[in-house]
């Protein structure tokens, strides 16, 4: 592939994009009640990239200055063969060029993966985990059974792997359990983030309405037992961080809906099938298969993906609103990746 000339990816603006989340699959071994629906139908797998094509083309990122790189789906672990692409991303890790690899996993397949995952260059995985009640587990995520899970944190953090776990807050189902969460993520030394539920997929907004519990009510709450002290961390993205004074930990919240962290979005996402998504909260997608299948490739390519990034929007529209939802995205989580 041609290297030069290369401008760092920005948007129209002024906005520079250096993280990108792929997301390898949209399949899932789980059916989160928020994120799917039962019967939910996938694309069809001659549809999606090959692990050649992602590499090619999550690499023309790299090549234009992305340093961060989230590897996401649906659950990335039960994409056949995907070893094989972190493998090709750990190229990037031992050159320098990436900063840090990293993916987010219900951890129902991490046992079997992680020693290679660290060997690959991931330093630290997210870990999406709602409840540490093993039914209730079971319903959040319909079938999922919450002893895989722990199982696949725990030899995460035997191989080396820093975890963070990601806490979708639900009101009237993990309310009951939030001092639980929190203290039992400082015993076993992981950090936690809190997301608040988005009205995405095309299936029961109304639910996402009725389960929506506010992170300022969730912060509110974890202050009546906690000192909790703001830092100035920052991913660029939707997440502020707190520290935990008793403990030691950090907790995020991610506020989607009720915060605006657009002017300052470092980020873009691509689906398994090669559309770049510039915001997580617009319907707008690029198409960068052409680009990436036409043999001339190389700065081709790299036009497509500066040409894409101009249509970032400055900012997303959806929000709960007093009794409603506005802006509901009828495209599911898992097609880009959380
Ligand atoms: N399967 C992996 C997992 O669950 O970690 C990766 C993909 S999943 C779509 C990424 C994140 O999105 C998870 O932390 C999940 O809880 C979150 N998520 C899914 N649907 C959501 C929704 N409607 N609102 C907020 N977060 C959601
Ligand atoms: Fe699967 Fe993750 Fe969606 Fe749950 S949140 S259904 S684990 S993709």
């Amino acid at each position: 592939m041609l290297h030069d000339p290369l401008v760092p990816l920005s948007d129209s603006f002024g906005r520079t994009v250096t993280y990108l989340r792929v997301s390898v699959t949209d399949r899932c071994d789980l059916r989160c009640t928020y994120c799917m629906s039962e019967h939910t139908s996938f694309m069809p797998k001659r549809e999606l990239l090959t692990l050649e094509e992602l590499d090619r083309l999550v690499s023309a990122f790299v090549d234009l200055g992305v340093r961060k790189l989230r590897v996401t789906g649906g659950e990335p672990l039960v994409r056949r063969g995907i070893m094989t692409f972190f493998q090709a991303m750990g190229r990037h890790v031992r050159s320098g060029a990436l900063k840090e690899l990293t993916l987010t996993t219900n951890g129902t397949l991490l046992a079997r993966h992680a020693a290679e995952l660290a060997d690959c260059g991931v330093k630290r995985v997210n870990v999406s985990l709602d409840t540490l009640d093993p039914a209730k587990y079971g319903r959040i995520t319909r079938w999922g059974r919450l002893e895989n899970v722990l199982g696949g944190i725990a030899a995460a953090q035997a191989a080396g792997l820093r975890v963070k776990i990601n806490t979708v807050a639900l009101r009237g189902q993990n309310d009951d359990e939030l001092f639980r969460l929190v203290d039992w993520c400082a015993e076993q030394g992981c950090d936690l983030t809190f997301i608040e539920v988005m009205p995405m997929g095309e299936f029961g907004v109304e639910d996402r309405l009725s389960q929506f519990w506010p992170l300022s009510e969730l912060r509110a709450e974890l202050e009546t037992r906690y000192r909790l002290a703001d830092t100035a961390l920052s991913t660029g993205g939707p997440a502020s961080y707190v520290r935990v004074a008793e403990t030691g930990q950090t907790i995020g919240f991610i506020r989607p809906l009720s915060h605006n962290f657009c002017a300052t979005c470092n980020r873009v996402r691509l689906s398994c099938r090669g559309e770049l998504y510039t915001c997580l909260g617009t319907e707008g997608s690029s198409d960068l298969r052409p680009a990436l299948r036409d043999g001339e490739a190389g700065l081709g390519l790299y036009a497509a993906i500066q040409t894409a990034l101009r249509l970032k929007p400055a900012g997303h529209a959806f929000g709960y609103l007093a009794g409603g939802v506005q802006g509901a995205m009828a495209r599911g989580m898992n097609h880009t990746g959380g």
